[in-house]
């Protein structure tokens, strides 16, 4: 996805082979492993290490596809730390004269839960904001009728977090946000991204939903305010995307009409912020669709994202 390849000067170039173990680690780390210890294992050359850490990403993304992206369980990460994760590299079968050299070592990987796991410490710090966002009575009028608080959904490691205004009935129904017809034009944009929305964060201004959808008060948006910030202090997202001009204004504290603010960066807090219409608002007005898919290229642009081949733009 991202378009910042590093050239490669050769197959034992060691800042592509450093690249390769950090993305391999950080896919590990998404599927629950926490430490990897290599006991005893005698040096292996470089091409052998590369083998194996091509290895190990097969093994990680197995288990990814497996757990589609799903925190590990308690139970799961003490399973994770009881098993190591054998990774034995066949040796070469001979060509000329038999080998005189050992066969290549096999890298033994022992799965511990000494190593903090970053995405399970975010999730479980949002867990805690989350369960107070649920026994939240701060607006009365709001917890009286709400079905369910709408708290946010997606990665907590994400570098993109979408920023909504408030949960429609279908959010208020589900506890997700964009969940309704806003939601799966989302989805759309999302898509044609080229992402999903396993791999970015989706937040409201607010975690109630309005009767009858009214926009939300001031003093809702002041209420709700701790929550947000602490969870984007969680999730430390590189971008956020303001759907809208509730959430625009919201965020950025100001009141500038929206189609002024589209097509370009605010800075807050180091976070790249940009503007755009809200999909409520496409859905009434096909046409800014166009103005939409341009943000949304901007914005790749900067993140280093290529445009899928197959991408429809915003349909
Ligand atoms: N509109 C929003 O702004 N947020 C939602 O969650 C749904 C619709």
């Amino acid at each position: 996805m991202s378009t910042d390849e590093s050239p490669t000067t050769g197959p034992f170039d060691a800042a592509r082979i450093a690249k390769a173990v950090r993305q391999r680690l950080q896919s590990l780390q998404r599927s629950g492993i926490t430490s990897i210890r290599t006991p005893n294992a005698s040096q292996p050359d470089l091409s052998s290490l590369q083998t194996q850490i091509d290895n190990v990403q097969q093994n990680s993304l197995l288990k990814e596809s497996q757990s589609t992206n799903e925190i590990p369980t308690d139970d799961q990460r003490a399973e994770a730390e009881d098993h190591a994760v054998e990774i034995a590299v066949e040796p070469t079968p001979p060509t000329s004269p038999p080998p005189t050299s050992p066969p290549t070592p096999s890298l033994t990987i022992n799965i511990s839960r000494e190593t903090a796991v970053m995405p399970s410490k975010k999730q479980s710090e949002l867990d805690i904001v989350c369960q107070e966002v649920a026994d939240c009575i701060a607006c009365a009028e709001l917890a009286s009728t709400r079905t369910n608080t709408v708290f946010g959904v997606g990665n907590p490691n994400a570098r993109l977090v979408f920023y909504g205004e408030a949960p429609g009935a279908e959010e208020d129904k589900q506890g997700e946000p964009f969940v309704g017809r806003a939601g799966k034009l989302l989805n759309k944009i999302i898509e044609a991204m080229g992402l999903t929305r396993d791999e970015i964060y989706i937040l409201n201004t607010i975690k109630c939903r309005p009767p009858g959808n009214r926009n939300p008060t001031p003093d809702e948006q002041q209420n709700c305010a701790g929550f947000l910030k602490r969870q984007l202090e969680i999730i430390q997202p590189e971008y956020i995307v303001c759907l809208g001009a509730i959430a625009s204004h919201s965020f950025l504290e100001c009141k500038t009409p929206i189609g002024q603010m589209r097509g370009q960066f605010f800075d807050k807090n180091g976070i790249k912020v940009l503007c755009t219409f809200h999909p409520a608002y496409l859905l009434r007005d096909p046409r800014r669709k166009r103005d939409v898919w341009d943000d949304i290229q901007f914005l790749m642009k900067d993140m280093g994202l290529t445009i899928p081949k197959n991408s429809e733009g915003v349909t």
